[in-house]
């Protein structure tokens, strides 16, 4: 059996709370001789730059580039918000990104069916929700040149951002969403404004093109993006796999998330190009943030940071199978009544962040027994 090298940066804040409910499961999943895990911990955030001065330590890095996963809890916090900016506890998630060319971010909206009534939407609009945006994270108007504030002559300024794509950027992107299709409803919507943007027309082209390089099987669609916002609060089930540039993508992520009902049950990858071995580089993380206010209190939500294993085990370990267990087992926790305080209302039991944890690792145990 392949030992999977697994790195976990537990963070600040909940960070290390949420993680703690993690390494229960790996501890399971290794216990029953399913899989065996060399795991390494170390720090990122406000915390590593308590101890080294930096957000993130260049050895901490190096072991994140030779892992096969790395699962990451949260950053920040009030404590560091003075901290130089280049120290400060998020340039250690972009670090992060960048070193390990991370340009494919996947943000699943899952509604699971007993939270339905938590969204802002009507229960039957969202009951079983499960749709993937697949965001492009490293290119596109956040990181295009000329980016910048020039004066001007008469005294007026001028605020310049750049959305800029290049071919290969589009391409690669678009195949992870055709192969995630693939493992899901086989449903692809590329989405840009091409009616009024040249990059959104160079966008389409190359998703266009690229699906017709072997990825026929899968079916295509193209939306504008003005439209599909429209479309996702309107009748979002319609959709499979979304993809879509770095700025749509994070506002559409947003929207979606808000579809679910909660914050703290939503998880994320970002994965980097395959390499020789067909693997690629990926970071596992909850959507939500190190959350100061509950922090060290035991309340904290750890499902979306269990479904982010749940998403490493499927996309980078290769055990899809553990995966969609380990899913059922957060759905079936939620059915039998568990809430922490994020997502609690009357006639539920109110229980904290181990007792959440505990209670989905006893159904992921039945689950793997039957
Ligand atoms: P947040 O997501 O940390 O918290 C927003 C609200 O949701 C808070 O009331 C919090 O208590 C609650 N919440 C979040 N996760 C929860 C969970 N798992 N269980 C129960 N309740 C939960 O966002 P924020 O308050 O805007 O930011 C707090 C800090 O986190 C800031 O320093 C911010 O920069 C950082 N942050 C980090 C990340 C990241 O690490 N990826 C993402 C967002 C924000």
């Amino acid at each position: 059996m392949a030992t999977q090298n697994i790195l976990l940066l537990a963070g600040d804040g909940i960070g290390p709370e949420v993680m703690g409910e993690v390494k229960k499961i790996i501890a399971l999943i290794e216990g029953k001789g399913l899989m065996a895990f060399s795991i390494e911990e170390d720090l990122v955030g406000g915390c590593a730059y308590d101890a080294h001065g930096v957000a993130i330590s260049d050895a901490a890095v190096a072991k994140a580039q030779g892992a096969d996963a790395v699962l990451l809890g949260a950053v920040g916090g009030p404590k560091w918000d003075g901290v130089p900016y280049e120290h400060r506890p998020e340039a250690g998630l972009l670090r992060l990104r960048k070193d390990l060319e991370l340009f494919a971010n996947l943000r699943p909206a899952i509604c699971y069916p007993a939270l339905a009534d938590s969204s802002s939407l009507k229960r039957e609009l969202v009951d079983g929700l499960d749709l993937m945006i697949v965001r492009e994270l490293t290119g596109g108007v956040y990181f295009g040149e000329p980016k910048e504030i020039v004066d001007l002559p008469n005294g007026q300024k001028r605020g310049v951002d750049t959305q800029v794509y290049e071919t290969y950027e589009i391409e690669r992107i678009a195949k992870v969403a055709f192969e995630l299709a693939r493992v899901r409803g086989n449903r692809v919507t590329s989405s840009e404004k091409r009616n009024v943007m040249k990059s959104g027309l160079l966008w389409n082209q190359v998703v266009t093109a690229t699906h017709k390089q072997g990825y026929e099987d899968v079916q295509l669609d193209h939306m504008l993006a003005d439209a599909l916002g429209m479309q996702l609060v309107r009748a979002p089930k319609q959709y499979d796999v979304i993809v879509t540039d770095n700025l749509f993508g994070d506002i559409l992520s947003d929207v979606a998330s808000m579809l679910t009902g909660s914050l703290g049950m939503l998880p994320s990858a970002s994965l980097g190009a395959e390499d020789a071995n067909g693997k690629r580089k990926s970071l596992y993380e909850p959507v939500h943030g190190s959350a100061p206010d509950i922090a060290g209190k035991g309340v904290a939500n750890p499902l979306a940071m269990i479904a982010s294993l749940a998403m490493a085990l499927k996309y980078s370990l290769g055990k899809p199978d553990l995966a969609d267990l380990l899913d059922k087992a957060i759905s079936q926790t939620l059915e039998d009544g568990f809430r922490t305080g994020d997502i609690w209302s009357e006639g539920f039991r109110k229980v904290g962040t181990a007792e959440m944890g505990d209670a989905v690792a006893e159904r992921f145990e039945a689950l793997l027994a039957a």
